[in-house]
């Protein structure tokens, strides 16, 4: 469940677009509440089966604050290190899911899958997010999967022509 507060909601919105994501949510028929204090939102999210979820915020509060130390298994947050403290508060339950991975298989420049050694496996070619391409900063997913997809289709034509060449 993603649990925010006003600075998070308005922090989120595209502006320009006129889009808020809460409101967008509920449009499209997800659970969604908002609610003017901790406490009205944990009873509304109790019944979605949700337990202790004022407690976890003011936890929470508690560490981005500097008020507690992390405890075992915690981290120092390096991002979005402030306390949830502007009703009003909002709940929306999503679903995490992998946008792209940060792995995959290595490739040369015409997607061939290379073994441990760095050279071509015969026959096996890899395109889009199977393919290692970046290793920290996410380039996009969609041109990635475009420019391979298509440069293995190429390879593959290429192999068929040699094959008949060669016979
Ligand atoms: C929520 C979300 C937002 C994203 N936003 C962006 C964005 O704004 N910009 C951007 O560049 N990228 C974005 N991405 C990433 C991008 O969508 C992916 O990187 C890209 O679609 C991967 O393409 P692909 O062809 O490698 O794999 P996929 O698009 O996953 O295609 C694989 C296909 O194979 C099919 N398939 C799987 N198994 C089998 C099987 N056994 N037999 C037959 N078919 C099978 C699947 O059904 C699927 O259609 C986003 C991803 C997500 C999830």
């Amino acid at each position: 469940m993603l649990v925010g507060d006003e600075r998070v909601r308005a922090a989120g919105m595209q502006v320009n677009d006129g889009l808020d994501r809460v409101e967008e949510a509920a449009r499209d028929g997800g659970r969604v509440v908002t609610a003017g204090s901790l406490r009205e939102l944990g009873h509304a999210v109790a019944e979605w089966g949700y337990q202790r979820v004022p407690h976890a915020i003011e936890d929470f509060n508690e560490l981005v604050a500097g008020r507690r130390k992390p405890r075992d298994g915690e981290h120092d947050r390096m991002y979005n290190a402030s306390p949830l403290v502007d009703p009003p508060y909002f709940a929306v339950e999503v679903q995490p899911g992998i946008t792209f991975p940060f792995a995959g298989l290595r490739v040369d420049a015409r997607t061939r899958v290379l073994d441990d050694s760095g050279s071509p496996i015969e026959g096996l070619l890899a395109a889009g997010v199977d393919v290692h391409a970046f290793d920290s900063v996410y380039g996009g997913g969609l041109g990635l999967s475009l420019t391979t997809g298509r440069r293995a289709g190429r390879t593959t034509l290429e192999s068929a022509t040699s094959t008949v060449h060669a016979h």
